[in-house]
C-alpha cells in the first residue's frame, strides 16, 4: 500500500461530487464486477483497479464517510464562493457544529515522558549535552487515530477468499476471516504508533543521580488542538573513582603517614580543577577533615560551588626497612605516650605481667 493520498474516490468511481449514495453504490458494484481479479486472471492491472475502486468506496461508501471525506476535501474556492462573503462563506467551514452522533473532542494536553540519561561523574560536574532517545505515542497517519476505520485486507485484496497456487481452491481469507477489510495495517487499529525521538538535551553542571530536567513541549504530542506534554530527562550519574559525593560537596580520602599525621606535612591533591599543595596541620587525627572552599561542584542554580573536604586517614607501613625499624624501636623506648592513660584514671591498676594475655 502506498502512503501517498489516495486519489479522488469520485472520480475513480466515475461519479459527480453531488451523486447520491445509491448513485455511488451503483457505480461501485458495476466497476467492482467489471475489474474483479476472478474475472481477470490474466490482467494484474485489473487487480489494481479493483483495489482502487474498493478504497474509493471505502472512503465515500455511507453517508457518514462520504460527509467526512467532504469536509476534508472541499475545495473552498471553487465551491463556497469568495473568501469572507457573508455568514456563510469562507471561515463557516471551520466553525461546523459537531455532526449529530459525533461529538467535539475536547483539547488533551501531550503526555509527560521521562527518560533516563546516564553520565559520567566528570560529564556532571563539568556540565555536559547527551542526546536521549525516547519513543512517543503518535497519532497514526494511516487512519488518523481512528479505531474505527477499516481498510481492503491486503491478503485477499477485498474478496474474502484465499485463493490457492492452482487457482481453483478457495478458502475463507486468514487475514480478515472473511470480513473483506481489516482495521489499520500500521497500527493495528490502536490509532496509534511509537514513534522513536532523539533529543539532544544541555545538561547544566552540578547534576547528581535522580536529577530531573524538564524540557517544556518535548513530550507527547497533544490532540485536538491542545499542547504537547514535557520531557523529563533524569540524569544517572556514576560515582567518582576518586570523591564521595555529598550533595555539591566532594570528600577525599587523604592518606598520611604517621610522622606526616604528627609533624604536620604539605600534601599534593586532586581537585576538580586541577592539583593543589594543602597544609595538614600537626596532630592532625585520622578522620579530620580539612576544609577546600569553593572547590566541589557547582550548586544548580547557583554561581556558588561546593566544597572539597580532605578527610585525614592515617596509613601503616606495609614492610619496614632496617633503619625504619630501628628508628621506630627508639622512638617507642623514648616516647612519653600514654595513650590508654584515661582507661584507669586512679593509677595503673596491676603489673603488665600478672595479667593473663589474650590475644
Ligand atoms: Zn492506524
Ligand atoms: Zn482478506
Amino acid at each position: 500500500m502506498s502512503a501517498m493520498e489516495p486519489a479522488d474516490p469520485y472520480f475513480i468511481l466515475g461519479v459527480e461530487r453531488n451523486a447520491s449514495i445509491d448513485d455511488i453504490k451503483r457505480a461501485y458494484r458495476r466497476l467492482a464486477r467489471d475489474f474483479h481479479p476472478d474475472r481477470n486472471p490474466e490482467n494484474p492491472e485489473a487487480a489494481e483497479r479493483f483495489q482502487e475502486v474498493r478504497a474509493a468506496y471505502d472512503q465515500i461508501g455511507t453517508d457518514q464517510k462520504k460527509r467526512e471525506w467532504d469536509a476534508l476535501h472541499v475545495n473552498p474556492f471553487q465551491s463556497y464562493g469568495t473568501v469572507g462573503s457573508g455568514p456563510q462563506g469562507f471561515s463557516s467551514l471551520f466553525k461546523q457544529p459537531p455532526q449529530p452522533g459525533q461529538r467535539a473532542r475536547p483539547a488533551m494536553r501531550g503526555r509527560d515522558i521521562e527518560t533516563e540519561v546516564q553520565i559520567s561523574f566528570e560529564a556532571a560536574l563539568q556540565g555536559t549535552t547527551a542526546d536521549v532517545d525516547f519513543s512517543v505515542d503518535e497519532v497514526c497517519d494511516r487512519c488518523e487515530g481512528d479505531r474505527s476505520f477499516r481498510e481492503v485486507c491486503p491478503l485477499c485484496g477485498g474478496s474474502g477468499l484465499e485463493t490457492g497456487e492452482d487457482h481453483l481452491a478457495t478458502r475463507i481469507c486468514p487475514t480478515c476471516q472473511g470480513d473483506e477489510k481489516v482495521p489499520c495495517t500500521k497500527c493495528g487499529g490502536s490509532g496509534r504508533i511509537k514513534d522513536t525521538r532523539r533529543h539532544r538535551v544541555k545538561i547544566p553542571a552540578g547534576v547528581d543521580d535522580g536529577t530531573r530536567i524538564r524540557i517544556s513541549g518535548k513530550g507527547g504530542p497533544g490532540a485536538s488542538g491542545g499542547q504537547p506534554g514535557d520531557l523529563y530527562v533524569v540524569t544517572r550519574v556514576a560515582p567518582s573513582e576518586v570523591y564521595e559525593r555529598r550533595g555539591a560537596d566532594l570528600i577525599l580520602d587523604v592518606p598520611v603517614t604517621y610522622p606526616e599525621a604528627v609533624l604536620g606535612a604539605n600534601v599534593i591533591l586532586p581537585t576538580p580543577d586541577g592539583p593543589i599543595s594543602l597544609k595538614v596541620p600537626a596532630g592532625s587525627l585520622p578522620g579530620r577533615l580539612l576544609r577546600v572552599r569553593g572547590r566541589g561542584m557547582a550548586r544548580l542554580g547557583e554561581t556558588a560551588r561546593g566544597d572539597l573536604y580532605a578527610r585525614i586517614a592515617i596509613t601503616l607501613p606495609d614492610r619496614l626497612t632496617e633503619d625504619e625499624r630501628d628508628l621506630l624501636e627508639t622512638l617507642k623506648e623514648v616516647s612519653s605516650e600514654m595513650p590508654r592513660q584515661h582507661f584507669f584514671p586512679d593509677g595503673m591498676p596491676l603489673e603488665e605481667e600478672e595479667l593473663e594475655a589474650e590475644s
